[in-house]
């Protein structure tokens, strides 16, 4: 039975299908938003908008921005010889907060995993190998410390070794299926500095 009119139940609907968001808090949210002063939501719905239509991957790094090329990538004073692999946008994230970290970085979008039926071919690898074409010191890899992560590393190290570019992995003080981005900066930097080379 639909308790609410159908137009809220709808708004329940969209928001409860975002992550994290169970059907207790999405009702939370409809009832807040539809008490809000129009400009408000609009605002809000607009920027949703926005985003939508601007972001974009970097042309180099794959993160996402809303520019051709992110800031990191732009950015003439951070070392683009030393290029930091990772899972994803927020693991980057992760690692800029630090502040420590002065290459670049590359963004895979997920991690080889047979059991889901994720290959090399699903993640953004191909990229990350023509970037290897240039001059480029150091590969750090830093995907989680998951199965998948691991597998990861493991298959992006055998295709570097015979570039002869050096290529390390973050120290494994990184809890063993821990998500990046919910470790402390203090681990984050004991697991880069500690990095060990493959
Ligand atoms: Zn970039």
């Amino acid at each position: 039975m639909d308790y609410y009119s159908s137009q809220i139940s709808r708004l329940i609907e969209q928001l409860s299908g975002l992550p994290g968001i169970g059907s207790k808090t999405a009702q939370r949210l409809a009832f807040h938003i539809v008490n809000l002063p129009v400009e408000r939501v609009k605002a809000l719905s607009d920027s949703i908008i926005e985003a939508k239509k601007n972001v974009r991957y970097c042309r180099q790094c794959f993160t996402l921005t809303d520019q051709e090329l992110c800031p990191i990538c732009a950015n003439g004073k951070r070392d683009q010889k030393t290029i930091m692999v990772v899972e994803n946008t927020r693991d980057m994230a992760a690692y800029e907060k630090t502040g420590k970290f002065d290459g670049v970085y590359h963004v895979l979008h997920g991690a080889i995993s047979p059991m889901l039926g994720i290959g090399p071919g699903d993640i953004r690898l191909k990229e990350l190998m023509a970037r290897l074409q240039g001059d480029v010191d150091e590969v750090i890899i830093a995907t989680n410390s998951s199965l998948e992560g691991e597998t990861t590393a493991m298959y992006i190290s055998k295709l570097i070794k015979p570039t002869g570019i050096k290529v390390t992995r973050i120290a494994s003080g990184v809890p063993v299926g821990g998500d990046l981005e919910y470790i402390d900066e203090v681990t984050l930097l004991r697991a880069l500095e500690g990095r060990v080379e493959l």
